[in-house]
């Protein structure tokens, strides 16, 4: 199989008319690229593609259909990038305003519509979250999954936000009536109690709702024959510490996998690559790692060595050599809208398009 050199886009750059879809389209074919994850649904709660079910991102015509067209003119594969469950405080989906008990509830008993997720560390962080175990809002997801794979010639579903937010304080979510039950149900056990053992089960209980979701949305691909892959946390250890993403164990109903290497040294990545391939050996799925091609430095800020704050050109040629060294199904860039015209120019002159 051929290897895969993808790139996600947010469009951007195309709705601020910094380009035209013709240039973004020339731009791909320069750099190699095969596969596109386009933007479908973003965190605010509404979507790039014309629909009656979700308010649009934009004015205007169907931009989505252009990309798609454009790109599958010149055999490019598209993938709709969905981010499941975050959405807009100010601007909630018609869903979630007519479904308000879906949202997460944080350790103290206090619902996303009171206190917003991470708004505890900076108000304009906030962000309501859709609990993962919420059925009704999955088919929610899974309707407008399924509207995208009727009206448009993509290749497969991308998911994003598989998982609930990052906890920077303990167990902070979710004590949602439907988690607080099935814990009870499954364990015997009521969460607020005092003892380590009973606590420490409820992981599971957040893990399975994740993994749940996951094989619900490849259940709605694989009808219509589409790929179905996701964005995961670099290294499963913390994706299942900080955000009960249990990837090792979902990847069994998923096409490939994106775990992020960003910000992270070549010779670390290369060691994190190895390792998320064999996680995921026994299930087929591919393994294809995000590189940040954007300049923002946020993990590496305080050195450390198996960070690198280096946003070069030769970075990200070397991270793309440790996934081949590592023979992965590809690399992801990420993300076209934000990497600058120079690092793009730069990595036309280096990655021939066949390669
Ligand atoms: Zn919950």
């Amino acid at each position: 199989m051929k290897w895969s050199l993808c790139f996600y886009t947010s469009l951007k750059k195309i709705l601020l008319k910094r380009l035209s879809v013709r240039e973004f389209i020339k731009d791909c074919v320069e750099l190699g690229i095969d596969k596109l994850f386009v933007l479908a649904k973003d965190t605010e709660s509404r979507v790039y593609f014309d629909t009656d079910l979700c308010e649009k991102a934009y004015d205007g015509g169907d931009l989505f259909e252009e990309i798609v067209r454009a790109a599958r003119d010149v055999g490019i594969e598209v993938h709709a990038w969905f981010c499941l469950y975050p959405e807009s405080v100010e601007n909630p989906s018609k869903y979630l305003r007519e479904h308000p008990e879906a949202v997460l509830v944080n350790k103290y008993g206090k619902t996303n519509w009171e206190e917003p997720t991470w708004s505890y560390i900076k108000r304009e962080y906030s962000k309501l979250w859709v609990c993962p175990s919420h059925e009704g809002y999955r088919e929610y997801l899974a309707s407008l999954m399924r509207e995208v794979l009727e009206k448009y010639d993509v290749n497969g579903i991308h998911l994003d936000y598989v998982r609930y937010p990052e906890a920077l304080e303990g167990r902070y979510y979710c004590y949602c009536p439907r988690c607080l039950n099935k814990y009870e149900k499954e364990y015997g056990y009521s969460v607020y109690a005092n003892d380590v053992i009973e606590r420490r089960y409820f992981v599971s209980i957040l893990c399975e709702n994740v993994s749940e979701s996951v094989e619900y949305f490849s259940d709605v691909a694989k009808v219509y024959g589409a790929s179905i892959s996701a964005y995961v946390f670099t290294d499963y250890v913390t994706a299942i510490e900080s955000c009960y993403q249990d990837w090792p164990y979902f990847s069994q109903y998923l096409d490939f996998i994106v775990p992020t290497i960003y910000e992270v040294a070549p010779d670390y990545a290369l060691f994190l690559i190895k390792k998320a391939i064999n996680a995921v050996m026994h299930s087929g799925c591919k393994v294809m790692p995000a590189i940040m091609t954007s300049s923002s430095t946020r993990r590496s800020a305080k050195g450390g060595k198996r960070w690198s704050s280096d946003r070069s050109t030769k970075y990200i040629l070397e991270c793309i050599n440790k996934c081949r060294e590592a023979s992965t199904a590809g690399a992801a860039l990420f993300l076209y809208d934000t990497t600058s015209v120079d690092i793009i120019d730069e990595l036309k002159e280096t990655l021939s398009p066949g390669d």
